[in-house]
């Protein structure tokens, strides 16, 4: 999609530090890591956001088993994953994607 950020990822037009890529997802660090471990897993075709991706039960498929395959790859047992829905809870990038964390400990609830 024209003028979306993490299409232009995808894509190799906007540099970002790759990490993991299948047929479905492409991984890359985040620009301002909140964990020692913190990378966006983003699915290859635009969705705005999770609700987005829903409307698709194949691609949101996809997108859970390249967010495992990440993890596997990776050797992460332990991860939390974030999904921001809509600006109101801060979400920024309006191209659907999880913010995988780990390598430090993580409180509950989430602030
Ligand atoms: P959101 O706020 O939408 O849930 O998350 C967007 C994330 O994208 C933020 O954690 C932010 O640090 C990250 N981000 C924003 N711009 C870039 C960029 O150009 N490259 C990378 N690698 N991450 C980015
Ligand atoms: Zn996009």
């Amino acid at each position: 999609m024209a003028d979306c950020l993490f299409c232009a990822i995808v894509a190799g037009d906007i540099p970002a530090t790759k990490v993991y890529e299948d047929e479905h997802v492409v991984a890359f660090n985040d620009l301002n890591p909140q964990a020692p471990t913190h990378v966006l897993v983003v699915p290859r075709e635009h969705f705005v956001d999770l609700a987005d991706l829903g409307r698709d039960p194949a691609a949101a498929g996809g997108f859970v088993a390249g967010i495992r395959g990440f993890a596997a790859q990776a050797g992460l047992t332990d991860f939390r994953t974030v999904f921001n829905t809509g600006a109101g809870v801060g979400q920024s990038v309006f191209h659907v994607h999880a913010h995988v964390l780990a390598g430090r400990s993580f409180d509950w609830p989430p602030g």
